[in-house]
């Protein structure tokens, strides 16, 4: 190998480590430097976590979140979101499998809630399937990517609660898998819940007229 090339070897892995390092030791909100994990323990205690789990809903099934939607909680929400700052997503999402364990919520499949065309195009990634995969893989439980808009709805954003729910009936499909989810523990994941008209939505299209018991998990909640 070339004296130049070999140079230019370790210039990269130097590159590697320093990328590396910076990224494991650094608070993913306020940048103080930390041992380990992403979060500062003074950052860690800013984040309120929701302590009125879980909510029935409409007579038809429980919602736990893991934290209120406090403007730390959004931080965290829109730095992993908008910003791909990946790290960000793994804090919401082992503060969701504390919430799991804490709630001792049991489920044999998990199903993301699906995110719209326009929004993936944008954004590259359902922050939805990346939440449900690590909780999959921390509980040994199949991710089961299956729910999709069928059409180009409103932005929910911009709408009261009637019209979120008369916006969002029927714009959601669920692709045919050869798993049999009859008499299943389902868990329905998203990133943050606002009025909850989405995930009425996706309940209804998994549940369809199946006999599967469904629970869902955010990591955050808003305003409900
Ligand atoms: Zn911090």
């Amino acid at each position: 190998m070339g004296k130049r090339f070999t140079k230019y070897l370790d210039y990269i892995k130097q590159c590697l480590i320093t990328f590396i390092y910076d990224d494991e030791h650094r608070c993913v909100l306020c940048g103080n430097e930390i041992d380990d994990k992403n979060l500062c323990l003074p950052c860690m205690k800013k984040l309120k976590r929701n302590n009125e789990n879980p909510i029935w809903y409409k007579n038809k099934f429980y919602i736990f979140s893991a934290l209120y939607y406090t403007s730390e909680a959004k931080e965290l929400l829109l730095n992993f979101k908008y910003k791909k700052n990946f790290q960000c997503g793994e804090v919401i999402a082992s503060l969701m499998i504390e919430c799991i364990k804490e709630n001792n919520i049991e489920f044999d499949y998990i199903i993301p809630a699906p995110i719209k065309a326009d929004s993936y195009k944008t954004r590259g990634f359902n922050q939805s399937l990346m939440l449900s995969k690590t909780i999959g893989a921390h509980f040994d439980r199949k991710v089961l990517d299956v729910l999709f808009f069928n059409k180009n709805i409103r932005n929910q954003k911009t709408l009261n609660k009637y019209d979120r729910e008369k916006n969002i009936k029927g714009s959601i499909s669920i692709k045919s898998t050869n798993i049999n989810l009859e008499n299943s523990k389902i868990l329905i994941i998203d990133d943050v819940i606002t009025t909850g008209s989405t995930l009425n939505e996706c309940v209804s299209i998994v549940k369809g007229d199946k006999n599967i018991l469904i629970k869902v998990l955010t990591g955050m909640k808003s305003s409900i």
